[in-house]
């Protein structure tokens, strides 16, 4: 986890006087080395890379840019940001809200609601600030419903997520609809490969503003692995009655697995939930909302929804099976680890032949796994 940064102000940062005001109403009292970083990056107009770890504060960088220079007066989109998932989207709606000046319009267009009533609120809402997935933006676009010519700002997060290739076509759609003047913010967890490729693509002469490349360490975060925790389902409640955390996420990789988890979890009376990319988005929503208002203690979730779960108060995350790689995993324990908090993950491999797998995993992300024989052997706190 990074602290803010004491000798540093959002004031140094050559942010607005307006931005400044909202931002102090927001409780940002200083800026995270990412934003003091990236933040006068982007208002000098360059396009630009982000890639710092989870919790690191991206949101209120590009909020911050999506805010500045926003002609209020202007009925035409200004500023279009793209997310991976609907449950994302509704989180950077409540960042931008937070900064945006009285009679600015931000409009957030996903699935899991008809298209009909996207292309009603852009009549009728006329948003400056549009965020949405790929998906619903590009065919918005396509429907000649959505026109994002006179954007001057497009922000791409989780831009690793985006990479996807079932996502291509929409992000190709919705950046041959941009004008060819404009500013472009990708920002990402981590750096895939293929990264540079859409770089190459879109972006002209950005800047790259990264962290801790060599720092993978989530600093803060204990981390175990527990080889032979088996039965499964037992050896996770006991753990989880064992020992002591705010709200805990646990990961597995099959969607199938969530609800059977979290129904027995709360057979033994534990407080569960579940959230997986097999659920429809209205009940994956309800599900997040509720880790939020800490209304639930406890949400299993597959590896889809684990992105942008943003959930102050949980500081243990438990995976039910080795992650398939160590960006999963790193996006997985990413969420103990939020603004500030110290956190624990804990791996359950409930065959030991996978542990050889998972200390590789480790190995190349170069952090510090500890290995016990049971959950007892894990500090109670
Ligand atoms: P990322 O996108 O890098 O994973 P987020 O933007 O979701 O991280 O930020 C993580 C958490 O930190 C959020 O709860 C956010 O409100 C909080 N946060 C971000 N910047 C600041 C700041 N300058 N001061 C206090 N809290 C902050
Ligand atoms: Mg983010």
């Amino acid at each position: 986890t990074l602290d803010v940064q004491s000798n540093c102000t959002f004031e140094s940062l050559m942010i607005g006087q307006k931005t400044l005001e909202k931002l102090k109403s927001g409780q940002f009292d200083r800026p995270s080395p990412v934003q003091a970083k990236a933040i006068p990056v982007g208002l000098l107009g360059r396009d630009m890379l982000v890639q710092a770890k989870s919790g690191t504060g991206k949101t209120l960088v590009f909020s911050v840019l999506a805010v500045e220079n926003l002609d209020l007066k202007a009925h035409y989109i200004q500023k279009v940001i793209i997310t991976p998932t609907r449950e994302i989207s509704t989180q950077i709606k409540e960042t931008v809200r937070k900064l945006t000046p009285a009679g600015a319009r931000t409009s957030v267009y996903t699935g899991g609601i008809g298209h009909k009533l996207n292309v009603i609120d852009l009549k009728k809402t006329r948003p400056q600030i549009v965020i949405g997935t790929p998906g619903r933006v590009a065919q918005l676009i396509r429907m000649g419903a959505m026109d994002i010519s006179h954007v001057d700002f497009f922000v791409l997060d989780e831009a690793d997520k985006l990479m996807d290739e079932v996502f291509k076509p929409d992000i190709n759609t919705i950046i041959n609809s941009l004008p060819p003047i404009r500013q472009v913010a990708v920002f990402s967890a981590t750096y895939p490969r293929n990264l540079d490729l859409l770089l190459s693509t879109f972006l002209r002469d950005a800047a790259l503003v990264r962290f801790n490349q060599d720092d993978v360490q989530l600093v803060g975060i204990k981390q175990y692995v527990v080889p032979n925790a088996h039965p499964m389902l037992e050896t996770l409640t006991r753990l989880l009655k064992s020992i002591r955390y705010v709200q805990a996420l646990v990961f597995c990789d099959q969607i199938s697995k969530c609800e059977p988890i979290a129904t027995h979890l709360k057979s033994e009376g534990l407080d569960s939930t579940h959230v997986s990319s097999g659920m429809s988005q209205k009940d994956r929503q309800l599900a997040v909302d509720q880790l939020r208002a800490k209304r639930v203690k406890i949400l299993v979730s597959s590896d889809l929804t684990a992105r942008g779960i943003d959930a102050d108060n949980v500081n243990l995350v438990v995976n039910v099976d080795a992650a398939a790689n160590e960006e999963t995993y790193f996006h997985r324990i990413g969420r103990a680890a939020r603004f500030g908090a110290h956190g624990a993950a804990i791996t359950l491999l409930e065959d030991e032949k996978v542990l050889k797998g998972f200390t590789a995993l480790a190995y190349r992300g170069r952090v510090t796994v500890k290995r016990v024989g049971d959950v007892d052997s894990i500090p109670a706190d």
